[in-house]
């Protein structure tokens, strides 16, 4: 038997088991946090322990996200990339002066000759750091007004395992830079999931009647995030 607790930003995989101490790990394939505790552990201890070691989890997830990025794309002459859930062609230009620009159905990417893959996506994930900034202001006053909460900041992130995070007690959300690479949609049903944490912090069934209530297609645009 396994159930989710929140602690802070983060999600944890409880299983309870016939063990004798409580362990903590940090999934070197997903990047997911898990503790297995002794079969009569109340949720409070194993809160206080997880609480007691975030700064080793965060580490431990960074170096996940840090692994995975490398994955995947390779930042070259024609390869695909979406911007708000269209794909653009990716056009190298190599240049001094460095710059990322949209023209019809290209990615221009100015960048010196002899950029590594690494400088390359730099530059790329700051440009869709800034498309989220831009697009986030609005979005989040629009839900904070509908949903009646109101949040002390708002951060951009790249994450790889999670599209958002809210630390309910000190009112602060973060969304994963990627979510720029989604329809906008995506990032509106990200806002509204991280908003309703702060009504009620797990996703449980009340959780799930007020997304019904303020998103009643979440469900849909979940699967379309997360395919
Ligand atoms: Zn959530």
């Amino acid at each position: 038997m396994s159930k989710i607790i929140r602690v802070s930003h983060i999600e944890i995989e409880v299983n309870k088991k016939k063990i004798k101490n409580m362990y903590l790990k940090v999934s070197r394939q997903d990047g997911k946090v898990s503790v297995s505790a002794p079969l009569r552990t109340k949720d409070d201890i194993i809160k206080r322990f997880v609480a007691s070691k975030l700064d080793w989890i965060d580490k431990q997830v960074k170096k996940f996200e840090n692994r995975k990025s490398l994955i995947d794309l390779e930042y070259k002459q024609d390869e695909i990339h979406y911007v708000w859930g269209k794909p653009y062609s990716l056009e190298i230009k190599y240049e001094n002066k460095k710059g990322v620009e949209i023209l019809d159905d290209k990615l221009i990417l100015a960048i010196h000759k002899d950029s590594t893959i690494i400088q390359r996506e730099k530059l790329l994930i700051e440009w869709y750091r800034k498309q989220l900034k831009e697009r986030l202001p609005d979005l989040v006053e629009k839900w904070e007004y509908i949903i009646g909460v109101s949040i002390e900041s708002v951060r951009v992130r790249n994450m790889t395992t999670r599209w958002g995070t809210c630390n309910t007690r000190d009112k602060r959300i973060c969304f994963n830079l990627q979510l720029a690479k989604k329809p906008l949609r995506c990032l509106e049903y990200v806002v509204v999931h991280e908003l309703v944490h702060l009504l009620e912090p797990s996703h449980n069934v009340v959780f799930k009647n007020h997304m019904d209530k303020y998103l009643p297609n979440w469900r849909e645009i979940k699967r379309e995030l997360n395919s």
